[in-house]
């Protein structure tokens, strides 16, 4: 009798419910699928998938400690998995399935095909909500309606979600002995060496929890204040460890209350707010659980498939390489490119400028981004980029539309961040920057578009859809 504990993006031993229960029930052994082609049919960039070994890497020593054994099936596609699962369930005899559940809908359909062939062949298959604090289908309004809108959702979930719900899973039991050999950890996933930027972004959920901890002491109370800045760190670096799982939400909203008087939403502004990001998170995997066209790449909202965005390649292409004559926009682009990472704040102007400046397919976008980011979440940065462009949950209509001038001014006001991954402007005095940085001598492309102008074609643009 033997369990064995399927990992996906929960690669981690502490609050991870599925292994927990495994190890109470009898001998367990690990197993992880390796992808490849299905990855990068979503878009997985190499810095992800050379994160996503790393992580694995350091799952693997954490179950060597726990004696168990981590095997590492090939296959390509996720049709090919319940074929390799079954076979090593065969190989090990396996009576029990563990996992934890994933949202999009590939996902969701995979797993549905390996429960049926599990089912089939007579195991027991065990499923748990360990990305989230709270299982899609659990928040909903008084109708029993899923929410499409943040707020009402946060109100929900604050309500259901009472300080013993964000307990983590107990800790995992050693098991006296592995009821088999590991395997080895291929060099490479998807082509991708283990090595690359390893320097950049430390993996594993050691490094996650000490980034948490560190987060919660030194900035957690300032982080209402510091959230927007994109010159200090003033966020938690978090998203990384929690797309792949080596930190969990529940251990997230756990240091949180602990550091905010044994409260989610206590005297700690700071904290507060930061525990309302969690939930952001946590807001976008039930709306990907609940509206199945939104995996398949509609809007949110099925009016706005509708809208004709401009075929605009070389806009696109400015976009991406940081070209498009606005400061802030291009430093967060090239910032993006060169290291994986964007702050939060430029994500939205950067999304904003595409979907509306540009007026170019936020899908464009969505799948750049995912291409490109070190946290590359579909959930979120799905979720992100429909509320930038106004095709999805946000409450407000379309005609928010950011002026990066004005955000530069606002949250970069020195221009310490912009000056740094846009060198052409380093001398620029302040007052030039971000209003008037085409200048004489200066290195630095004309706007793509003038703002007044793009503004009033965006308006048009969504009034007319
Ligand atoms: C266009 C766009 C694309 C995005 N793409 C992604 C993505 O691919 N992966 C990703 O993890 N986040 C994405 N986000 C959300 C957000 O920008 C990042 O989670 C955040 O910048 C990560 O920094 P941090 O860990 O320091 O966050 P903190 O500010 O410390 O927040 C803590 C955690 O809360 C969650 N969170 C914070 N803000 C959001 C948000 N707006 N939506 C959902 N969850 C949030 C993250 O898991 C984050 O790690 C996107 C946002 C936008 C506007």
């Amino acid at each position: 009798m033997t369990g064995l504990v399927w990992f996906r993006h929960d690669l981690r031993t502490s609050d991870n419910a599925a292994l927990s229960d495994a190890l109470t029930a009898g001998p367990v052994a690990a197993c992880f699928c390796v992808c490849d082609q299905q990855w990068r049919e979503h878009d997985v960039g190499d810095r992800r998938l050379a994160f996503l070994l790393r992580t694995l890497t350091a799952l693997q020593a954490r179950l060597e400690i726990l004696n168990v054994p981590l095997r590492i099936l090939h296959a390509p596609r996720f049709e090919d998995v319940p074929g390799a699962l079954e076979k090593l369930w065969d190989e090990l005899q396996v009576t029990a399935l563990y996992f934890n559940e994933e949202y999009p809908l590939n996902e969701r359909r995979r797993d549905a095909a390996v429960a049926e062939r599990a089912k089939r062949n007579r195991l027991d298959v065990r499923r748990y909500a360990g990305s989230l604090t709270l299982s899609p289908g659990t928040v909903r309004t008084q109708e029993g309606k899923p929410y499409t809108v943040y707020t009402p959702f946060r109100r929900r979930w604050g309500e259901l979600v009472d300080p013993v719900a964000v307990n983590p899973a107990p800790a995992p039991q050693r098991q006296p002995q592995a009821p088999c050999a590991g395997d080895p950890l291929p060099p490479a996933l998807g082509g991708v060496s283990h090595e690359l930027e390893a320097d950049a972004w430390p993996a594993g959920e050691a490094v996650a929890a000490a980034s948490l901890e560190r987060f919660v002491i030194e900035r957690g109370s300032r982080y209402h204040k510091d959230r927007d800045l994109p010159a200090i760190t003033g966020t938690s670096a978090l998203s990384q460890h929690l797309s792949v799982g080596a930190v969990s939400p529940n251990q997230c909203l756990k240091a949180a209350r602990d550091a905010n008087g044994g409260q989610l939403a206590g005297d700690d502004q700071g904290i507060n707010v930061w525990v309302n990001e969690i939930v952001w998170r946590e807001f976008y995997r039930h709306i990907i659980a609940q509206f199945d066209h939104v995996s398949k790449g509609h809007a949110f909202r099925t009016d706005y498939d509708a809208l004709a965005w401009r075929d605009a390649p070389e806009d696109l292409h400015a976009w991406q390489e940081g070209r498009t004559g606005y400061p802030l926009v291009d430093a967060a682009m090239r910032c993006l490119v060169a290291t994986g990472w964007m702050h939060n704040r430029l994500r939205m102007v950067c999304a904003m400028f595409l979907s509306k400046h540009l007026l170019i397919d936020w899908r464009a976008g969505e799948r750049f981004f995912m291409q490109q980011l070190i946290d590359g979440d579909f959930a979120s940065n799905n979720g992100g980029w429909q509320w930038s462009a106004s095709t999805g949950t946000d409450a407000a209509p379309y005609f928010r539309i950011f002026n990066p001038a004005s955000q530069g001014k606002k949250f970069d006001p020195k221009g310490v961040f912009t000056r740094k991954w846009v060198p052409a402007l380093a001398e620029l005095p302040d007052r030039y920057l971000f209003e008037a940085p085409t200048r004489e001598g200066v290195d630095y492309p004309e706007p793509v578009i003038e703002h007044s102008a793009a503004r009033q074609r965006a308006l048009d643009f969504f009034k007319a859809k």
